[in-house]
């Protein structure tokens, strides 16, 4: 091998380890605190009084093995967000990290913009999304679009995706280990698509994403800072199919969301 390649190998496996070590965590990935918005409107975006969290979710520290699931689309430089995003797709619906492969009828990687500013965080696929292959297609799906229709905001100009990306069996929550198996996926989702908005959809996804300890009573209806975003907890619509009165603080929360996403994503309004 001639010193000219030496170099330029030694230079992608420097690129490779930056890449695949920095940023392989969820728990990395959320970990460091930045200023809040400048200009917000503390009535309408979130304010002072928001939480501040320091990387307490559930998520572990992915380690080299979750890390080699696959080669990383995002080192090479010819492709871009969209087909980054899609090659990461097919490897999950390949995946068999964790026993959930098993009785799944299809991996339910994610849906929508590349782009989004908000990116909505749902807990797992249910029947209806393992079929079909996509998230929120079910009964909570229907009342997630009907929320989203009454804020204006169209499923096209979002992301929506779940913690886990295979239904547990009989819609039980997934286990810790499978969320701890899944996060890979979402961390990937979440800096490539590098949105200022996230939603956490019910209590999993507010433990994994927020705080571990996070109770969604509490919690939901509060702006959390989290690195270079912010966090909105609020109840999960299939919640609200079972209990008709979690409708109005979900309402509450998704004026919150609105106000938020109209002040940083203007031309979308
Ligand atoms: S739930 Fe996630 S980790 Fe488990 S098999 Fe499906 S894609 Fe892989």
């Amino acid at each position: 091998m001639s010193q000219e390649e030496r170099e330029r190998k030694q230079r992608e496996k420097e690129v490779a380890e930056e890449k695949g070590g920095k940023q392989s965590t969820l728990f990395d990935f959320l970990g460091n605190n930045s200023e809040a918005p400048q200009d917000g409107n503390p009535l309408q975006t979130p304010s002072e009084d928001s939480c501040s969290k320091n990387g307490t979710s559930d998520f572990k520290e992915i380690t080299t093995e979750a890390a080699s699931l696959t080669h990383d689309p995002a080192l090479n430089p010819a492709l871009n967000k969209e087909e980054i995003l899609q090659s990461w797709g097919n490897s999950c619906r390949e995946c068999q990290k964790c026993s959930l492969y098993q009785q799944r009828t299809q991996a339910v990687f994610g849906e929508g913009n590349v782009h989004a500013v908000m990116m909505l965080v749902g807990e797992a696929p249910g029947a209806d999304e393992d079929r079909q292959g996509f998230p929120f297609v079910g009964n909570a799906g229907k009342l997630l679009d009907n929320i989203l229709k009454a804020i204006s905001v169209l499923r096209t100009e979002i992301y929506i995706t779940n913690i886990v990306k295979c239904r547990p069996p009989g819609n039980r929550l997934p286990y810790h280990g499978e969320v701890e198996s899944c996060a890979y996926y979402l961390s990937k989702q979440i800096e490539i698509i590098d949105p200022a908005i996230i939603v956490c959809l019910g209590s999993l996804s507010t433990k994994s994403l927020i705080d571990s300890e996070a109770k969604i009573t509490l919690m939901r209806g509060q702006w959390c800072e989290i690195g270079d975003r912010w966090y909105m907890p609020t109840f999960h619509p299939a919640a609200l199919l079972r209990d008709p009165k979690k409708k109005k603080p979900v309402w509450e929360d998704f004026q919150q969301i609105k106000a938020y996403y109209d002040h940083i994503n203007p031309k979308q309004t």
